[in-house]
Protein backbone atom coordinates (compact mmCIF):
# COMPACT_ATOMS: atom_id res chain seq x y z
CA UNK A 1 0.00 0.00 0.00
CA UNK A 2 1.35 3.41 -0.99
CA UNK A 3 1.25 5.85 1.49
CA UNK A 4 -1.11 8.32 -1.00
CA UNK A 5 -3.73 5.57 -0.80
CA UNK A 6 -3.61 5.86 3.19
CA UNK A 7 -7.41 7.09 4.73
CA UNK A 8 -6.83 8.62 7.82
CA UNK A 9 -10.09 9.51 10.16
CA UNK A 10 -9.26 12.22 12.61
CA UNK A 11 -11.88 12.61 15.32
CA UNK A 12 -11.87 16.44 16.54
CA UNK A 13 -11.95 19.44 15.32
CA UNK A 14 -10.18 21.82 17.08
CA UNK A 15 -6.69 23.09 16.90
CA UNK A 16 -4.61 19.75 17.15
CA UNK A 17 -6.76 17.57 14.99
CA UNK A 18 -7.53 19.62 12.20
CA UNK A 19 -3.56 21.27 11.89
CA UNK A 20 -2.59 17.25 11.70
CA UNK A 21 -5.29 17.17 8.81
CA UNK A 22 -3.95 20.71 7.16
CA UNK A 23 -0.03 18.65 7.34
CA UNK A 24 -1.99 15.03 6.28
CA UNK A 25 -3.64 16.45 3.41
CA UNK A 26 -0.52 18.32 2.02
CA UNK A 27 1.28 14.97 2.26
CA UNK A 28 -1.31 13.58 -0.38
CA UNK A 29 -3.15 11.30 2.51
CA UNK A 30 -6.59 10.66 2.43
CA UNK A 31 -7.75 12.66 5.20
CA UNK A 32 -11.56 12.96 7.19
CA UNK A 33 -12.11 14.94 10.37
CA UNK A 34 -15.55 14.15 12.15
CA UNK A 35 -16.36 16.38 14.25
CA UNK A 36 -19.20 16.22 17.40
CA UNK A 37 -19.78 20.21 17.12
CA UNK A 38 -22.78 21.09 14.33
CA UNK A 39 -20.31 23.86 13.82
CA UNK A 40 -16.04 24.82 14.19
CA UNK A 41 -15.81 26.96 16.95
CA UNK A 42 -13.09 27.55 19.45
CA UNK A 43 -14.48 29.96 22.25
CA UNK A 44 -12.32 30.65 25.17
CA UNK A 45 -9.94 33.79 23.89
CA UNK A 46 -6.60 33.96 23.29
CA UNK A 47 -3.73 31.83 22.76
CA UNK A 48 0.08 32.24 22.44
CA UNK A 49 1.71 30.24 19.80
CA UNK A 50 4.97 30.23 20.29
CA UNK A 51 7.48 30.20 17.46
CA UNK A 52 7.97 26.39 17.75
CA UNK A 53 4.10 26.01 16.61
CA UNK A 54 4.18 29.22 14.30
CA UNK A 55 7.25 27.55 12.68
CA UNK A 56 4.55 24.04 11.45
CA UNK A 57 1.50 26.78 10.77
CA UNK A 58 3.93 28.42 8.29
CA UNK A 59 5.21 25.30 6.47
CA UNK A 60 1.79 24.64 6.18
CA UNK A 61 1.40 27.57 4.09
CA UNK A 62 -0.75 29.48 6.51
CA UNK A 63 1.20 32.42 6.98
CA UNK A 64 -1.00 35.10 5.09
CA UNK A 65 -3.84 34.01 7.85
CA UNK A 66 -1.34 34.26 10.68
CA UNK A 67 0.04 37.64 9.51
CA UNK A 68 -3.30 38.85 9.43
CA UNK A 69 -4.89 38.12 12.73
CA UNK A 70 -1.82 37.50 14.73
CA UNK A 71 -0.41 40.22 17.32
CA UNK A 72 3.24 39.99 17.62
CA UNK A 73 3.68 40.98 21.03
CA UNK A 74 7.84 42.50 21.69
CA UNK A 75 8.27 40.58 24.80
CA UNK A 76 6.97 38.97 28.13
CA UNK A 77 7.20 40.62 31.32
CA UNK A 78 6.34 39.13 34.85
CA UNK A 79 5.41 41.86 37.51
CA UNK A 80 4.94 41.13 41.93
CA UNK A 81 0.98 40.84 42.01
CA UNK A 82 0.90 43.96 44.44
CA UNK A 83 3.43 46.98 43.68
CA UNK A 84 3.86 45.37 40.03
CA UNK A 85 7.55 45.97 40.33
CA UNK A 86 9.30 43.63 37.46
CA UNK A 87 10.59 39.97 38.11
CA UNK A 88 11.63 39.72 34.57
CA UNK A 89 11.79 40.68 31.32
CA UNK A 90 12.48 39.14 28.50
CA UNK A 91 12.32 39.92 24.47
CA UNK A 92 10.19 38.04 22.16
CA UNK A 93 10.04 39.50 18.59
CA UNK A 94 11.26 40.66 16.53
CA UNK A 95 14.10 38.53 18.27
CA UNK A 96 12.03 34.94 18.06
CA UNK A 97 11.79 35.36 13.90
CA UNK A 98 14.81 36.24 13.66
CA UNK A 99 16.30 33.17 15.71
CA UNK A 100 13.48 30.26 14.63
CA UNK A 101 12.73 31.46 11.99
CA UNK A 102 8.72 32.74 12.84
CA UNK A 103 7.58 34.89 15.38
CA UNK A 104 5.67 34.51 18.74
CA UNK A 105 1.94 34.89 18.65
CA UNK A 106 -0.97 35.89 20.33
CA UNK A 107 -3.97 35.07 18.51
CA UNK A 108 -8.11 34.93 19.39
CA UNK A 109 -8.70 31.18 19.68
CA UNK A 110 -11.25 31.33 16.76
CA UNK A 111 -9.03 33.64 14.53
CA UNK A 112 -6.52 30.42 14.61
CA UNK A 113 -8.97 27.58 14.30
CA UNK A 114 -10.83 29.88 10.88
CA UNK A 115 -6.90 30.19 9.86
CA UNK A 116 -6.00 26.55 9.87
CA UNK A 117 -9.40 25.55 8.70
CA UNK A 118 -9.21 27.32 5.78
CA UNK A 119 -6.11 25.02 4.31
CA UNK A 120 -8.40 21.84 4.81
CA UNK A 121 -11.08 20.94 2.69
CA UNK A 122 -14.39 21.84 4.05
CA UNK A 123 -16.27 19.07 2.24
CA UNK A 124 -14.08 16.29 4.10
CA UNK A 125 -15.13 17.89 7.58
CA UNK A 126 -17.73 16.30 9.04
CA UNK A 127 -19.63 17.96 11.79
CA UNK A 128 -22.25 16.54 14.29
CA UNK A 129 -20.85 13.46 14.38
CA UNK A 130 -19.73 11.85 17.73
CA UNK A 131 -17.57 8.99 18.18
CA UNK A 132 -19.25 6.47 19.96
CA UNK A 133 -16.94 3.20 19.08
CA UNK A 134 -14.45 2.09 16.86
CA UNK A 135 -12.55 -1.58 16.32
CA UNK A 136 -9.15 -2.08 14.68
CA UNK A 137 -9.68 -4.87 12.02
CA UNK A 138 -6.10 -5.36 11.72
CA UNK A 139 -5.58 -4.18 8.26
CA UNK A 140 -8.39 -1.45 8.66
CA UNK A 141 -10.17 0.82 11.61
CA UNK A 142 -13.93 1.01 11.75
CA UNK A 143 -15.80 3.66 13.64
CA UNK A 144 -19.16 4.92 14.24
CA UNK A 145 -20.75 7.55 15.56
CA UNK A 146 -23.80 8.66 17.33
CA UNK A 147 -26.06 9.97 14.41
CA UNK A 148 -25.64 6.28 12.96
CA UNK A 149 -22.74 7.19 10.47
CA UNK A 150 -20.02 4.45 9.98
CA UNK A 151 -16.23 4.54 8.35
CA UNK A 152 -13.26 2.61 7.66
CA UNK A 153 -10.54 4.29 7.35
CA UNK A 154 -6.27 2.64 7.22
CA UNK A 155 -5.77 5.12 10.68
CA UNK A 156 -7.42 6.46 12.87
CA UNK A 157 -6.09 9.74 15.13
CA UNK A 158 -8.12 10.32 18.30
CA UNK A 159 -7.56 14.77 17.98
CA UNK A 160 -10.69 14.47 20.78
CA UNK A 161 -9.67 16.60 23.56
CA UNK A 162 -8.85 15.56 27.57
CA UNK A 163 -12.16 13.88 27.85
CA UNK A 164 -11.08 12.01 24.29
CA UNK A 165 -13.76 8.97 23.68
CA UNK A 166 -10.77 7.39 21.42
CA UNK A 167 -8.39 7.49 24.41
CA UNK A 168 -10.65 5.60 26.32
CA UNK A 169 -11.49 3.24 23.77
CA UNK A 170 -7.79 2.52 23.55
CA UNK A 171 -6.84 2.49 27.68
CA UNK A 172 -10.06 2.52 29.90
CA UNK A 173 -12.14 5.35 31.01
CA UNK A 174 -10.15 7.44 33.66
CA UNK A 175 -11.42 10.74 35.16
CA UNK A 176 -8.86 14.09 34.45
CA UNK A 177 -7.99 15.37 37.82
CA UNK A 178 -9.00 18.97 39.16
CA UNK A 179 -6.15 20.99 39.48
CA UNK A 180 -7.99 22.73 42.53
CA UNK A 181 -6.91 25.76 40.52
CA UNK A 182 -9.84 28.02 38.34
CA UNK A 183 -8.87 30.76 35.20
CA UNK A 184 -11.52 34.29 35.12
CA UNK A 185 -10.96 35.14 31.70
CA UNK A 186 -11.90 38.20 29.53
CA UNK A 187 -11.90 40.03 26.66
CA UNK A 188 -11.81 43.68 26.71
CA UNK A 189 -12.00 46.26 23.58
CA UNK A 190 -8.94 48.43 23.43
CA UNK A 191 -10.09 51.62 23.77
CA UNK A 192 -11.13 51.52 27.26
CA UNK A 193 -7.90 50.46 28.63
CA UNK A 194 -5.77 52.80 26.63
CA UNK A 195 -5.40 55.44 29.64
CA UNK A 196 -2.81 52.32 30.77
CA UNK A 197 -0.57 52.60 28.17
CA UNK A 198 -0.42 48.89 28.14
CA UNK A 199 3.11 48.08 26.05
CA UNK A 200 2.34 45.71 23.01
CA UNK A 201 3.87 42.57 24.71
CA UNK A 202 2.31 39.94 27.22
CA UNK A 203 2.25 40.98 30.75
CA UNK A 204 2.33 38.06 33.32
CA UNK A 205 1.67 39.31 37.25
CA UNK A 206 2.30 36.33 39.59
CA UNK A 207 1.48 36.70 43.35
CA UNK A 208 -0.02 34.07 46.31
CA UNK A 209 -2.27 31.47 45.38
CA UNK A 210 -2.44 32.97 41.54
CA UNK A 211 -1.25 34.29 38.61
CA UNK A 212 -2.69 37.00 35.84
CA UNK A 213 -1.95 36.96 32.00
CA UNK A 214 -2.52 39.67 29.50
CA UNK A 215 -1.94 40.19 26.21
CA UNK A 216 -3.59 41.72 22.81
CA UNK A 217 -5.68 39.63 20.02
CA UNK A 218 -7.46 40.25 17.62
CA UNK A 219 -5.17 42.73 15.83
CA UNK A 220 -4.76 44.10 18.67
CA UNK A 221 -8.15 45.41 19.01
CA UNK A 222 -8.88 42.98 22.26
CA UNK A 223 -6.87 42.42 25.05
CA UNK A 224 -7.52 38.91 26.60
CA UNK A 225 -7.07 38.48 30.34
CA UNK A 226 -6.83 34.99 32.17
CA UNK A 227 -6.80 35.07 35.80
CA UNK A 228 -5.43 31.94 37.74
CA UNK A 229 -6.43 31.57 41.41
CA UNK A 230 -6.17 28.38 43.49
CA UNK A 231 -9.78 27.70 44.52
CA UNK A 232 -11.46 24.45 44.93
CA UNK A 233 -15.18 25.69 45.32
CA UNK A 234 -16.05 25.70 41.00
CA UNK A 235 -14.56 22.68 39.43
CA UNK A 236 -16.62 22.87 35.97
CA UNK A 237 -14.88 22.60 33.16
CA UNK A 238 -17.17 24.02 30.48
CA UNK A 239 -16.19 27.27 27.99
CA UNK A 240 -19.29 28.85 28.24
CA UNK A 241 -19.46 29.09 32.42
CA UNK A 242 -19.86 33.09 33.14
CA UNK A 243 -18.76 34.51 36.57
CA UNK A 244 -19.78 37.97 37.61
CA UNK A 245 -17.04 40.81 37.05
CA UNK A 246 -17.15 41.34 40.84
CA UNK A 247 -16.35 37.70 41.79
CA UNK A 248 -14.01 38.16 39.33
CA UNK A 249 -12.40 41.57 40.91
CA UNK A 250 -13.03 39.72 44.14
CA UNK A 251 -10.48 36.80 43.08
CA UNK A 252 -7.49 39.36 42.79
CA UNK A 253 -8.33 41.56 46.11
CA UNK A 254 -5.45 42.87 46.77
CA UNK A 255 -3.74 42.65 43.46
CA UNK A 256 -2.13 45.91 41.63
CA UNK A 257 -4.87 48.44 40.18
CA UNK A 258 -3.99 47.80 36.58
CA UNK A 259 -5.38 44.09 37.39
CA UNK A 260 -8.60 45.30 38.83
CA UNK A 261 -9.08 48.44 35.64
CA UNK A 262 -8.41 45.76 33.32
CA UNK A 263 -11.17 42.91 34.87
CA UNK A 264 -13.21 46.08 35.16
CA UNK A 265 -13.42 47.33 31.72
CA UNK A 266 -14.86 43.65 30.72
CA UNK A 267 -18.33 42.91 29.91
CA UNK A 268 -18.45 39.80 30.18
CA UNK A 269 -16.05 37.22 32.61
CA UNK A 270 -15.81 33.54 32.03
CA UNK A 271 -15.20 31.12 34.66
CA UNK A 272 -13.48 27.49 34.10
CA UNK A 273 -11.55 25.30 36.06
CA UNK A 274 -8.61 23.22 35.03
CA UNK A 275 -8.21 19.53 34.13
CA UNK A 276 -4.68 17.13 33.92
CA UNK A 277 -3.78 13.81 33.80
CA UNK A 278 -0.83 11.95 34.36
CA UNK A 279 1.69 11.16 31.41
CA UNK A 280 0.81 8.17 29.52
CA UNK A 281 3.40 5.66 29.18
CA UNK A 282 1.80 4.75 25.03
CA UNK A 283 -0.52 6.56 22.55
CA UNK A 284 -0.80 4.03 19.89
CA UNK A 285 -2.22 0.46 19.56
CA UNK A 286 -2.31 -0.81 16.14
CA UNK A 287 -3.89 1.69 13.94
CA UNK A 288 -5.26 3.82 16.24
CA UNK A 289 -3.41 6.80 17.57
CA UNK A 290 -3.89 10.01 19.79
CA UNK A 291 -2.49 13.28 19.09
CA UNK A 292 -2.76 16.83 21.34
CA UNK A 293 -4.93 17.33 24.36
CA UNK A 294 -6.37 13.52 23.93
CA UNK A 295 -2.92 11.90 25.09
CA UNK A 296 -1.13 14.65 26.92
CA UNK A 297 -3.31 17.31 28.58
CA UNK A 298 -1.34 19.74 30.39
CA UNK A 299 -1.11 22.81 32.35
CA UNK A 300 -1.39 26.02 30.54
CA UNK A 301 1.51 27.12 32.43
CA UNK A 302 4.05 27.20 29.73
CA UNK A 303 1.47 28.43 27.17
CA UNK A 304 2.48 24.90 24.49
CA UNK A 305 -1.10 22.81 25.26
CA UNK A 306 -1.73 23.85 21.31
CA UNK A 307 1.49 24.24 20.29
CA UNK A 308 2.54 20.26 20.98
CA UNK A 309 -1.25 19.33 19.62
CA UNK A 310 0.16 21.02 16.18
CA UNK A 311 3.67 19.59 16.73
CA UNK A 312 2.09 15.87 17.09
CA UNK A 313 0.38 16.99 13.88
CA UNK A 314 3.49 17.57 11.84
CA UNK A 315 5.65 14.49 13.46
CA UNK A 316 2.85 11.95 12.97
CA UNK A 317 2.77 13.17 9.09
CA UNK A 318 6.59 12.40 8.66
CA UNK A 319 5.80 9.04 9.93
CA UNK A 320 3.42 8.13 8.16
CA UNK A 321 4.92 9.63 5.08
CA UNK A 322 7.51 7.38 5.37
CA UNK A 323 5.46 4.71 3.65
CA UNK A 324 5.97 1.90 5.75
CA UNK A 325 3.51 -0.25 8.27
CA UNK A 326 1.34 2.07 9.76
CA UNK A 327 1.12 0.65 12.83
CA UNK A 328 5.03 0.97 12.90
CA UNK A 329 4.55 3.87 12.44
CA UNK A 330 3.06 5.27 14.47
CA UNK A 331 4.50 3.82 17.08
CA UNK A 332 7.45 5.90 15.85
CA UNK A 333 5.52 8.92 16.39
CA UNK A 334 4.07 8.41 19.36
CA UNK A 335 8.70 7.62 20.43
CA UNK A 336 9.33 10.82 19.42
CA UNK A 337 6.91 12.72 21.10
CA UNK A 338 6.17 11.12 24.31
CA UNK A 339 9.54 12.62 25.95
CA UNK A 340 9.02 16.41 25.11
CA UNK A 341 5.42 16.57 25.90
CA UNK A 342 6.39 14.97 28.92
CA UNK A 343 8.55 17.33 29.72
CA UNK A 344 6.44 19.94 29.21
CA UNK A 345 3.65 18.59 31.35
CA UNK A 346 5.79 18.39 34.02
CA UNK A 347 7.01 22.23 33.53
CA UNK A 348 4.18 23.53 33.02
CA UNK A 349 2.89 21.86 36.36
CA UNK A 350 6.66 22.76 38.43
CA UNK A 351 5.04 26.70 37.22
CA UNK A 352 1.86 26.23 38.99
CA UNK A 353 3.67 26.06 42.44
CA UNK A 354 6.71 28.87 41.29
CA UNK A 355 4.17 31.47 39.87
CA UNK A 356 2.02 31.22 43.33
CA UNK A 357 4.74 31.33 45.76
CA UNK A 358 3.40 32.39 49.06
CA UNK A 359 5.45 35.64 49.97
CA UNK A 360 8.03 34.99 52.01
CA UNK A 361 11.34 33.49 51.52
CA UNK A 362 10.90 30.87 49.22
CA UNK A 363 8.82 33.23 46.77
CA UNK A 364 12.02 35.61 47.92
CA UNK A 365 14.54 33.72 46.29
CA UNK A 366 12.84 33.16 43.34
CA UNK A 367 12.52 36.72 42.27
CA UNK A 368 16.38 37.16 42.88
CA UNK A 369 16.83 34.34 41.07
CA UNK A 370 14.93 35.85 38.35
CA UNK A 371 16.42 38.89 39.04
CA UNK A 372 19.71 37.92 38.35
CA UNK A 373 18.41 36.22 34.78
CA UNK A 374 16.74 39.83 33.97
CA UNK A 375 19.72 40.82 31.65
CA UNK A 376 18.11 39.57 28.47
CA UNK A 377 19.63 35.79 29.22
CA UNK A 378 16.18 34.79 31.73
CA UNK A 379 14.84 31.27 31.96
CA UNK A 380 11.93 33.09 29.33
CA UNK A 381 14.44 34.69 26.81
CA UNK A 382 14.23 33.13 23.76
CA UNK A 383 18.22 31.64 24.00
CA UNK A 384 17.21 29.77 26.75
CA UNK A 385 13.55 28.18 25.53
CA UNK A 386 16.14 27.28 22.37
CA UNK A 387 15.15 23.28 23.35
CA UNK A 388 11.87 23.89 22.99
CA UNK A 389 11.67 26.95 20.01
CA UNK A 390 14.18 25.10 17.58
CA UNK A 391 12.93 22.02 17.90
CA UNK A 392 11.50 20.71 14.30
CA UNK A 393 9.03 18.10 14.99
CA UNK A 394 9.16 16.91 11.11
CA UNK A 395 12.62 16.00 11.57
CA UNK A 396 12.03 12.15 10.88
CA UNK A 397 15.31 9.84 9.38
CA UNK A 398 14.45 9.03 5.40
CA UNK A 399 12.86 5.68 4.87
CA UNK A 400 15.58 2.96 4.41
CA UNK A 401 15.90 2.17 0.63
C1 LIG B 1 -7.06 29.01 29.81
C2 LIG B 1 -6.20 28.25 28.85
C3 LIG B 1 -5.16 28.91 28.20
C4 LIG B 1 -4.37 28.21 27.30
N1 LIG B 1 -3.36 28.88 26.68
C5 LIG B 1 -2.59 28.23 25.77
C6 LIG B 1 -1.58 28.93 25.07
O1 LIG B 1 -1.37 30.13 25.29
N2 LIG B 1 -0.84 28.26 24.14
C7 LIG B 1 -1.06 26.93 23.87
O2 LIG B 1 -0.38 26.37 23.01
N3 LIG B 1 -2.02 26.23 24.54
C8 LIG B 1 -2.78 26.85 25.46
N4 LIG B 1 -3.77 26.16 26.11
C9 LIG B 1 -3.96 24.73 25.83
C10 LIG B 1 -4.79 24.52 24.55
O3 LIG B 1 -5.99 25.24 24.62
C11 LIG B 1 -5.09 23.04 24.37
O4 LIG B 1 -3.95 22.26 24.62
C12 LIG B 1 -5.56 22.79 22.93
O5 LIG B 1 -6.71 23.55 22.63
C13 LIG B 1 -5.84 21.30 22.71
O6 LIG B 1 -6.27 21.11 21.38
P1 LIG B 1 -6.86 19.71 20.93
O7 LIG B 1 -7.21 19.89 19.49
O8 LIG B 1 -5.93 18.62 21.32
O9 LIG B 1 -8.16 19.50 21.81
P2 LIG B 1 -9.52 20.35 21.85
O10 LIG B 1 -9.28 21.77 21.58
O11 LIG B 1 -10.19 19.97 23.13
O12 LIG B 1 -10.36 19.79 20.61
C14 LIG B 1 -10.99 18.53 20.66
C15 LIG B 1 -12.10 18.52 19.63
O13 LIG B 1 -12.65 17.21 19.59
C16 LIG B 1 -14.05 17.28 19.59
N5 LIG B 1 -14.57 16.04 20.19
C17 LIG B 1 -14.49 15.65 21.47
N6 LIG B 1 -15.04 14.44 21.64
C18 LIG B 1 -15.47 14.03 20.41
C19 LIG B 1 -16.10 12.86 19.93
N7 LIG B 1 -16.44 11.84 20.74
N8 LIG B 1 -16.39 12.77 18.59
C20 LIG B 1 -16.06 13.79 17.74
N9 LIG B 1 -15.47 14.93 18.16
C21 LIG B 1 -15.15 15.05 19.47
C22 LIG B 1 -14.36 18.54 20.40
O14 LIG B 1 -15.65 19.05 20.11
C23 LIG B 1 -13.24 19.46 19.97
O15 LIG B 1 -13.58 20.21 18.83
C24 LIG B 1 -4.57 26.83 27.04
C25 LIG B 1 -5.61 26.17 27.70
C26 LIG B 1 -6.40 26.88 28.61
C27 LIG B 1 -7.48 26.14 29.30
Amino acid sequence: MTSAALRIGVIGGGLGGLSAAVALHQAGFAVDVYEQAPELTQIGGGINMGPNAARVLRRLGLSPGLDREGVRPLGTHQRRWQDGRTLQRAALNPQCEALYGAPHITIHRADLLAVIAAGFPSERVHLGHRLAGFADKGERVEAWFENGARIACDVLVGADGIHSAVRAGLFGEEDPRFAGCVAYRGLVPTERIVDLGLELGSQSWVGPGGHFVHYFVSRGQLLNFVGWTEDDTWNREDWTDRATIARALAAFEGWHPQIHRIIAAADTCFIWALFDRDPLPRWSVGRVTLLGDACHPMYPFMGQGAAQAIEDGAALTACLARKGDPATALQHYEQLRLPRVTRLQELSRANKTRFHMPDGPAQQARDAEWARMNNGAGDRSPDALRWLYAHDPSAVEPAPV
